[in-house]
Protein backbone atom coordinates (compact mmCIF):
# COMPACT_ATOMS: atom_id res chain seq x y z
CA UNK A 1 0.00 0.00 0.00
CA UNK A 2 1.27 3.33 -0.71
CA UNK A 3 2.65 6.08 2.02
CA UNK A 4 2.99 9.35 1.45
CA UNK A 5 4.80 12.37 3.08
CA UNK A 6 4.29 16.07 2.29
CA UNK A 7 6.68 18.74 2.77
CA UNK A 8 6.12 21.83 3.69
CA UNK A 9 8.29 24.67 2.52
CA UNK A 10 8.76 27.82 3.98
CA UNK A 11 10.13 29.71 6.56
CA UNK A 12 6.89 31.91 7.34
CA UNK A 13 5.14 28.28 8.15
CA UNK A 14 7.74 28.45 11.45
CA UNK A 15 6.23 31.46 12.53
CA UNK A 16 3.53 31.80 15.07
CA UNK A 17 1.75 33.73 12.34
CA UNK A 18 1.22 31.07 9.78
CA UNK A 19 0.05 27.76 9.54
CA UNK A 20 0.66 25.21 6.97
CA UNK A 21 -2.98 24.07 6.00
CA UNK A 22 -1.78 22.84 2.80
CA UNK A 23 -0.83 19.77 3.95
CA UNK A 24 -4.58 19.34 5.66
CA UNK A 25 -5.74 19.53 2.74
CA UNK A 26 -3.81 17.07 0.52
CA UNK A 27 -3.90 14.78 2.96
CA UNK A 28 -8.06 15.15 2.91
CA UNK A 29 -6.95 14.66 -1.07
CA UNK A 30 -4.81 11.76 -0.55
CA UNK A 31 -6.86 9.85 1.57
CA UNK A 32 -9.60 9.87 -0.47
CA UNK A 33 -7.86 8.01 -2.82
CA UNK A 34 -6.80 5.37 -0.28
CA UNK A 35 -3.26 6.86 0.57
CA UNK A 36 -2.01 7.19 4.16
CA UNK A 37 0.19 10.24 5.56
CA UNK A 38 2.93 9.12 7.40
CA UNK A 39 4.26 11.81 8.18
CA UNK A 40 4.30 15.69 7.78
CA UNK A 41 6.94 17.74 7.58
CA UNK A 42 7.94 21.90 7.82
CA UNK A 43 11.14 23.31 6.67
CA UNK A 44 12.23 26.89 6.59
CA UNK A 45 13.81 28.21 2.98
CA UNK A 46 17.23 26.31 3.85
CA UNK A 47 18.51 24.29 0.72
CA UNK A 48 20.59 22.11 2.96
CA UNK A 49 18.32 21.31 5.45
CA UNK A 50 15.70 20.73 2.82
CA UNK A 51 17.81 18.37 0.86
CA UNK A 52 18.17 16.06 3.62
CA UNK A 53 14.71 16.37 4.72
CA UNK A 54 13.16 15.01 1.02
CA UNK A 55 15.95 12.46 0.87
CA UNK A 56 14.90 10.90 4.03
CA UNK A 57 11.25 11.28 3.11
CA UNK A 58 12.04 8.96 -0.33
CA UNK A 59 13.78 6.44 1.55
CA UNK A 60 10.62 5.48 3.85
CA UNK A 61 7.42 6.52 1.10
CA UNK A 62 6.41 6.23 -2.27
CA UNK A 63 4.90 9.28 -2.29
CA UNK A 64 6.88 12.80 -1.63
CA UNK A 65 4.73 15.92 -1.73
CA UNK A 66 7.09 19.00 -1.39
CA UNK A 67 4.56 22.86 -1.63
CA UNK A 68 5.90 25.89 -1.66
CA UNK A 69 9.28 27.70 -2.52
CA UNK A 70 8.97 27.67 -6.26
CA UNK A 71 8.96 31.28 -6.87
CA UNK A 72 11.61 33.26 -8.39
CA UNK A 73 13.59 34.56 -5.40
CA UNK A 74 16.65 33.62 -4.37
CA UNK A 75 14.68 31.75 -0.90
CA UNK A 76 12.71 29.70 -3.11
CA UNK A 77 15.37 26.75 -2.73
CA UNK A 78 12.51 23.69 -3.57
CA UNK A 79 13.51 23.06 -6.92
CA UNK A 80 17.53 23.25 -6.13
CA UNK A 81 17.23 21.24 -2.53
CA UNK A 82 15.09 18.16 -4.77
CA UNK A 83 17.50 18.46 -7.41
CA UNK A 84 20.32 17.44 -5.04
CA UNK A 85 18.91 14.99 -3.23
CA UNK A 86 17.61 12.97 -6.48
CA UNK A 87 21.02 13.71 -7.74
CA UNK A 88 19.61 15.70 -11.07
CA UNK A 89 20.52 18.00 -13.08
CA UNK A 90 18.11 21.57 -13.07
CA UNK A 91 17.44 22.09 -16.86
CA UNK A 92 16.72 25.41 -18.32
CA UNK A 93 13.28 24.80 -20.87
CA UNK A 94 12.01 27.60 -23.06
CA UNK A 95 9.07 26.19 -23.31
CA UNK A 96 8.04 27.18 -19.88
CA UNK A 97 9.84 30.27 -20.32
CA UNK A 98 8.05 31.43 -23.38
CA UNK A 99 4.74 30.62 -21.15
CA UNK A 100 5.95 32.55 -18.34
CA UNK A 101 6.65 35.71 -20.63
CA UNK A 102 3.22 35.00 -22.22
CA UNK A 103 1.34 34.81 -18.98
CA UNK A 104 3.10 38.87 -17.33
CA UNK A 105 1.70 39.85 -20.91
CA UNK A 106 -1.58 38.84 -20.27
CA UNK A 107 -1.32 40.65 -17.66
CA UNK A 108 0.20 43.76 -19.16
CA UNK A 109 3.43 43.44 -17.65
CA UNK A 110 7.08 42.94 -19.15
CA UNK A 111 8.77 39.39 -16.89
CA UNK A 112 11.49 40.00 -14.50
CA UNK A 113 14.93 38.34 -15.30
CA UNK A 114 14.53 36.66 -12.18
CA UNK A 115 11.66 34.91 -12.96
CA UNK A 116 13.62 32.59 -15.55
CA UNK A 117 14.00 30.54 -12.58
CA UNK A 118 11.01 28.94 -12.16
CA UNK A 119 11.55 27.81 -16.45
CA UNK A 120 14.11 25.38 -14.67
CA UNK A 121 12.92 21.62 -14.47
CA UNK A 122 14.65 18.76 -13.12
CA UNK A 123 15.92 16.18 -15.24
CA UNK A 124 13.13 13.81 -16.62
CA UNK A 125 10.13 15.73 -14.66
CA UNK A 126 7.11 16.14 -15.93
CA UNK A 127 5.94 19.78 -16.00
CA UNK A 128 2.41 20.18 -14.29
CA UNK A 129 0.96 23.70 -16.04
CA UNK A 130 -0.18 26.29 -13.72
CA UNK A 131 -2.80 27.99 -14.98
CA UNK A 132 -3.63 30.06 -11.43
CA UNK A 133 -0.05 31.14 -10.44
CA UNK A 134 3.64 31.65 -12.35
CA UNK A 135 5.10 28.85 -10.66
CA UNK A 136 4.97 25.43 -12.61
CA UNK A 137 4.10 22.10 -10.53
CA UNK A 138 6.64 19.22 -11.26
CA UNK A 139 6.21 15.70 -11.12
CA UNK A 140 9.41 13.48 -11.13
CA UNK A 141 9.24 9.56 -11.04
CA UNK A 142 12.30 7.92 -9.24
CA UNK A 143 12.97 4.94 -8.15
CA UNK A 144 9.96 3.57 -8.31
CA UNK A 145 8.19 6.81 -5.89
CA UNK A 146 6.68 9.53 -7.05
CA UNK A 147 7.70 13.09 -5.80
CA UNK A 148 5.58 16.50 -6.93
CA UNK A 149 7.06 19.96 -6.33
CA UNK A 150 3.69 21.61 -5.94
CA UNK A 151 3.20 25.73 -5.11
CA UNK A 152 2.76 27.08 -2.11
CA UNK A 153 0.08 29.74 -2.15
CA UNK A 154 -3.08 27.44 -1.25
CA UNK A 155 -5.05 28.86 -3.76
CA UNK A 156 -3.03 27.44 -6.36
CA UNK A 157 -2.60 24.48 -4.89
CA UNK A 158 -6.42 23.61 -4.37
CA UNK A 159 -6.73 24.51 -8.28
CA UNK A 160 -4.14 23.30 -9.71
CA UNK A 161 -4.30 19.33 -7.69
CA UNK A 162 -7.40 17.74 -8.59
CA UNK A 163 -6.47 18.64 -12.43
CA UNK A 164 -2.70 17.95 -12.97
CA UNK A 165 -2.18 15.32 -10.06
CA UNK A 166 -5.08 13.78 -9.14
CA UNK A 167 -5.65 11.82 -12.57
CA UNK A 168 -2.41 10.50 -12.65
CA UNK A 169 -2.03 9.55 -8.80
CA UNK A 170 -5.60 7.07 -9.89
CA UNK A 171 -3.68 5.65 -12.89
CA UNK A 172 -0.77 4.65 -10.61
CA UNK A 173 -2.32 3.41 -7.43
CA UNK A 174 -4.10 0.57 -7.12
CA UNK A 175 -7.71 0.80 -5.79
CA UNK A 176 -7.68 1.45 -2.08
CA UNK A 177 -10.00 2.99 -0.12
CA UNK A 178 -10.00 4.32 3.80
CA UNK A 179 -13.13 4.34 5.53
CA UNK A 180 -13.13 5.59 8.92
CA UNK A 181 -16.11 5.33 11.71
CA UNK A 182 -16.43 8.07 14.21
CA UNK A 183 -17.21 6.86 17.72
CA UNK A 184 -17.95 9.55 20.15
CA UNK A 185 -18.20 8.75 23.67
CA UNK A 186 -19.26 10.33 26.95
CA UNK A 187 -19.18 9.88 30.44
CA UNK A 188 -15.23 8.75 31.10
CA UNK A 189 -12.05 10.05 31.14
CA UNK A 190 -9.35 9.48 28.34
CA UNK A 191 -7.20 6.80 30.59
CA UNK A 192 -10.07 4.74 31.58
CA UNK A 193 -11.54 4.24 28.04
CA UNK A 194 -8.24 3.54 26.61
CA UNK A 195 -7.69 0.43 29.94
CA UNK A 196 -11.53 -0.75 28.89
CA UNK A 197 -10.52 -0.46 24.48
CA UNK A 198 -7.01 -1.04 24.32
CA UNK A 199 -6.94 -5.10 24.64
CA UNK A 200 -9.35 -5.26 21.58
CA UNK A 201 -8.54 -2.43 19.79
CA UNK A 202 -3.96 -2.85 19.66
CA UNK A 203 -5.02 -7.02 17.95
CA UNK A 204 -5.96 -4.86 14.60
CA UNK A 205 -2.86 -2.86 12.78
CA UNK A 206 -6.11 -2.63 10.44
CA UNK A 207 -8.31 -0.34 10.82
CA UNK A 208 -6.09 1.82 12.69
CA UNK A 209 -7.25 3.29 16.20
CA UNK A 210 -6.90 6.66 17.30
CA UNK A 211 -8.25 8.21 20.52
CA UNK A 212 -9.05 12.22 20.83
CA UNK A 213 -10.18 13.57 24.43
CA UNK A 214 -11.85 16.41 25.36
CA UNK A 215 -13.63 17.51 28.66
CA UNK A 216 -15.75 14.44 29.58
CA UNK A 217 -16.09 14.22 25.49
CA UNK A 218 -13.69 11.51 23.45
CA UNK A 219 -13.53 10.34 19.61
CA UNK A 220 -12.57 7.51 18.45
CA UNK A 221 -11.71 6.88 15.12
CA UNK A 222 -11.46 3.73 13.72
CA UNK A 223 -9.82 4.07 10.13
CA UNK A 224 -9.78 1.00 7.39
CA UNK A 225 -7.32 0.90 4.49
CA UNK A 226 -8.56 -1.88 2.04
CA UNK A 227 -8.83 -2.72 -1.69
CA UNK A 228 -12.44 -2.21 -1.49
CA UNK A 229 -15.13 -0.28 0.56
CA UNK A 230 -17.13 -3.48 1.29
CA UNK A 231 -13.25 -4.70 2.54
CA UNK A 232 -12.73 -1.83 4.71
CA UNK A 233 -16.47 -2.09 5.79
CA UNK A 234 -16.44 -6.30 7.14
CA UNK A 235 -12.95 -5.31 8.74
CA UNK A 236 -14.73 -2.19 10.90
CA UNK A 237 -17.73 -3.99 11.58
CA UNK A 238 -15.71 -7.23 13.13
CA UNK A 239 -13.84 -4.21 15.09
CA UNK A 240 -16.79 -2.59 16.34
CA UNK A 241 -18.67 -5.62 17.25
CA UNK A 242 -16.33 -6.37 20.12
CA UNK A 243 -15.79 -2.29 21.04
CA UNK A 244 -19.23 -1.51 21.25
CA UNK A 245 -20.00 -4.23 24.29
CA UNK A 246 -17.54 -2.74 26.21
CA UNK A 247 -18.79 0.99 25.97
CA UNK A 248 -22.46 -0.19 26.26
CA UNK A 249 -24.31 3.17 26.61
CA UNK A 250 -21.06 5.35 27.33
CA UNK A 251 -21.40 4.97 23.56
CA UNK A 252 -23.31 7.66 22.01
CA UNK A 253 -22.92 8.68 17.97
CA UNK A 254 -20.81 6.42 15.58
CA UNK A 255 -20.82 8.59 13.18
CA UNK A 256 -19.09 11.72 14.78
CA UNK A 257 -22.82 13.90 15.41
CA UNK A 258 -21.76 15.90 18.61
CA UNK A 259 -23.78 15.15 21.72
CA UNK A 260 -26.63 18.11 21.26
CA UNK A 261 -27.29 16.82 18.31
CA UNK A 262 -27.95 13.22 19.30
CA UNK A 263 -30.07 15.13 22.28
CA UNK A 264 -32.09 16.41 19.90
CA UNK A 265 -32.67 13.95 17.38
CA UNK A 266 -34.30 11.51 20.84
CA UNK A 267 -36.44 14.75 21.67
CA UNK A 268 -37.60 15.06 17.90
CA UNK A 269 -38.60 11.30 17.67
CA UNK A 270 -40.70 12.10 20.97
CA UNK A 271 -42.06 15.03 19.76
CA UNK A 272 -40.93 16.57 23.27
CA UNK A 273 -39.38 19.70 24.19
CA UNK A 274 -36.55 20.82 26.44
CA UNK A 275 -36.26 23.78 28.47
CA UNK A 276 -33.12 24.37 30.64
CA UNK A 277 -32.60 26.10 33.78
CA UNK A 278 -28.82 27.30 34.38
CA UNK A 279 -26.70 28.71 37.12
CA UNK A 280 -22.50 28.31 36.97
CA UNK A 281 -22.95 26.98 32.98
CA UNK A 282 -24.55 30.86 32.09
CA UNK A 283 -26.31 29.26 29.31
CA UNK A 284 -24.21 27.21 27.78
CA UNK A 285 -26.84 24.42 27.81
CA UNK A 286 -29.02 26.37 25.46
CA UNK A 287 -26.11 27.58 23.68
CA UNK A 288 -25.03 23.93 23.03
CA UNK A 289 -28.81 22.48 22.02
CA UNK A 290 -29.68 25.73 20.03
CA UNK A 291 -26.19 25.48 18.13
CA UNK A 292 -28.45 22.44 16.13
CA UNK A 293 -30.06 23.87 12.65
CA UNK A 294 -33.80 23.15 13.27
CA UNK A 295 -33.20 23.11 17.11
CA UNK A 296 -36.39 25.58 17.66
CA UNK A 297 -38.07 22.20 17.01
CA UNK A 298 -37.55 20.83 20.31
CA UNK A 299 -36.14 24.04 22.36
CA UNK A 300 -38.80 25.67 24.11
CA UNK A 301 -36.40 28.41 26.36
CA UNK A 302 -34.16 28.72 29.19
CA UNK A 303 -33.60 30.50 32.43
CA UNK A 304 -30.05 32.07 33.78
CA UNK A 305 -30.91 32.23 37.15
CA UNK A 306 -27.60 33.22 39.23
CA UNK A 307 -29.65 35.00 42.63
CA UNK A 308 -31.54 33.24 45.11
CA UNK A 309 -34.29 35.63 44.30
CA UNK A 310 -33.94 34.71 40.57
CA UNK A 311 -34.22 31.54 41.61
CA UNK A 312 -37.36 32.07 43.07
CA UNK A 313 -38.91 35.11 41.12
CA UNK A 314 -38.35 33.01 37.50
CA UNK A 315 -38.55 29.47 38.13
CA UNK A 316 -40.60 29.20 41.88
CA UNK A 317 -37.71 27.65 44.24
CA UNK A 318 -38.91 28.50 47.85
CA UNK A 319 -37.35 30.41 49.77
CA UNK A 320 -37.32 27.86 52.68
CA UNK A 321 -35.60 25.58 50.49
CA UNK A 322 -32.59 27.50 49.70
CA UNK A 323 -32.86 28.59 53.31
CA UNK A 324 -32.47 25.05 54.15
CA UNK A 325 -30.37 23.40 52.22
CA UNK A 326 -28.40 26.25 50.11
CA UNK A 327 -28.24 27.18 46.22
CA UNK A 328 -26.20 24.49 45.54
CA UNK A 329 -28.00 21.07 46.56
CA UNK A 330 -29.90 18.29 45.46
CA UNK A 331 -33.07 19.59 46.53
CA UNK A 332 -32.57 23.35 44.87
CA UNK A 333 -31.74 21.10 41.48
CA UNK A 334 -34.86 19.40 41.34
CA UNK A 335 -37.05 22.67 42.29
CA UNK A 336 -35.28 24.37 39.63
CA UNK A 337 -35.74 21.57 36.97
CA UNK A 338 -39.29 21.45 37.98
CA UNK A 339 -39.82 25.46 37.77
CA UNK A 340 -38.75 25.57 34.51
CA UNK A 341 -40.72 22.67 33.19
CA UNK A 342 -43.71 24.18 34.62
CA UNK A 343 -43.30 27.47 33.38
CA UNK A 344 -42.67 26.14 29.70
CA UNK A 345 -45.09 23.53 29.52
CA UNK A 346 -42.04 21.76 27.86
CA UNK A 347 -41.69 17.67 28.86
CA UNK A 348 -37.95 17.57 30.24
CA UNK A 349 -36.30 19.99 31.54
CA UNK A 350 -32.54 20.19 32.72
CA UNK A 351 -30.58 22.49 35.49
CA UNK A 352 -27.33 23.01 36.67
CA UNK A 353 -26.48 24.52 40.16
CA UNK A 354 -22.90 24.43 41.39
CA UNK A 355 -19.49 26.39 42.20
CA UNK A 356 -17.32 26.98 38.92
CA UNK A 357 -14.84 28.36 40.77
CA UNK A 358 -12.12 29.62 41.14
CA UNK A 359 -12.69 30.96 44.80
CA UNK A 360 -14.04 29.14 47.47
CA UNK A 361 -13.56 25.53 48.73
CA UNK A 362 -16.57 23.57 47.02
CA UNK A 363 -15.38 24.46 43.69
CA UNK A 364 -16.54 21.69 41.37
CA UNK A 365 -19.55 21.03 43.47
CA UNK A 366 -22.14 20.44 40.58
CA UNK A 367 -25.51 18.92 40.92
CA UNK A 368 -27.40 18.29 37.74
CA UNK A 369 -31.20 17.96 37.64
CA UNK A 370 -33.95 16.90 35.52
CA UNK A 371 -37.64 16.87 35.33
CA UNK A 372 -39.25 14.34 33.08
CA UNK A 373 -42.94 12.99 32.37
CA UNK A 374 -41.66 10.11 34.92
CA UNK A 375 -40.41 11.84 37.72
CA UNK A 376 -37.46 14.27 38.68
CA UNK A 377 -34.08 13.88 40.22
CA UNK A 378 -31.02 15.44 40.58
CA UNK A 379 -27.30 14.03 40.30
CA UNK A 380 -24.40 15.59 41.98
CA UNK A 381 -20.68 15.48 40.36
CA UNK A 382 -17.57 16.37 41.94
CA UNK A 383 -15.61 18.16 39.66
CA UNK A 384 -11.79 18.49 39.72
CA UNK A 385 -10.37 20.98 37.51
CA UNK A 386 -10.23 24.79 36.35
CA UNK A 387 -13.58 27.16 36.21
CA UNK A 388 -14.35 26.92 32.38
CA UNK A 389 -13.25 22.95 32.00
CA UNK A 390 -15.98 22.29 35.04
CA UNK A 391 -18.48 24.62 33.44
CA UNK A 392 -17.67 22.72 30.16
CA UNK A 393 -17.65 19.25 32.01
CA UNK A 394 -20.96 20.07 33.40
CA UNK A 395 -22.72 21.27 30.53
CA UNK A 396 -21.59 17.69 28.81
CA UNK A 397 -22.70 15.55 32.03
CA UNK A 398 -26.08 17.35 31.88
CA UNK A 399 -26.84 16.92 28.07
CA UNK A 400 -25.91 13.33 28.45
CA UNK A 401 -28.10 12.70 31.69
CA UNK A 402 -30.57 13.91 29.64
CA UNK A 403 -29.73 10.92 26.88
CA UNK A 404 -29.28 8.42 28.77
CA UNK A 405 -32.66 9.09 30.90
CA UNK A 406 -34.04 9.10 27.42
CA UNK A 407 -33.06 5.98 26.52
CA UNK A 408 -34.05 4.19 29.66
CA UNK A 409 -38.06 5.17 29.30
P1 LIG B 1 4.93 31.83 -5.55
O1 LIG B 1 5.57 31.66 -6.83
O2 LIG B 1 3.52 32.33 -5.69
O3 LIG B 1 5.75 32.59 -4.55
P2 LIG B 1 5.68 29.46 -4.06
O4 LIG B 1 5.51 28.05 -4.46
O5 LIG B 1 7.07 29.99 -4.03
O6 LIG B 1 4.74 30.32 -4.97
P3 LIG B 1 5.64 30.36 -1.40
O7 LIG B 1 6.36 31.60 -1.80
O8 LIG B 1 6.36 29.36 -0.60
O9 LIG B 1 5.05 29.64 -2.66
O10 LIG B 1 4.29 30.77 -0.66
C1 LIG B 1 3.37 31.66 -1.25
C2 LIG B 1 2.23 31.95 -0.28
O11 LIG B 1 1.56 30.75 0.07
C3 LIG B 1 2.69 32.57 1.02
O12 LIG B 1 1.71 33.49 1.50
C4 LIG B 1 2.76 31.39 1.94
O13 LIG B 1 2.65 31.77 3.29
C5 LIG B 1 1.60 30.55 1.49
N1 LIG B 1 1.92 29.14 1.78
C6 LIG B 1 3.00 28.46 1.38
N2 LIG B 1 2.98 27.21 1.85
C7 LIG B 1 1.86 27.10 2.59
C8 LIG B 1 1.28 26.04 3.36
N3 LIG B 1 1.88 24.84 3.44
N4 LIG B 1 0.12 26.29 3.98
C9 LIG B 1 -0.49 27.48 3.91
N5 LIG B 1 0.01 28.52 3.21
C10 LIG B 1 1.16 28.34 2.56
Amino acid sequence: MADAEIVAVGTELLTPQKIDTNSLYLTDQLNALGVEVVRKTIVGDERALLTETIRAALARSTIVIVTGGLGPTEDDVTRDAVAAALDRELIFNQDVCDWLVERFKKFGRKMAENNKRQAYVLDGAEILQNDWGTAPGQWIVHNGAVVMLLPGPPRELKAMFPVRCLPKLQELLPPQVIRTLFYRVAGMGESDLDHLIAPVYTQYQNPVTTILAAASDIQIHFRARCPSAEEADVLLQELASKIDPLLGERLYSKSGEPLEQVVGNLLRQRKAHLSVAESATGGMIGERITSIPGSSDYFAGGFLTYTEEMKTKLLGVPEALLREHTAVSEQVAVAMAEGARRNTGSEYAVSVTGYAGPAGDQVGLMFIGLATPRGSEAVRYQFATDRQRIRTLATNTALDLLRRRMLAE
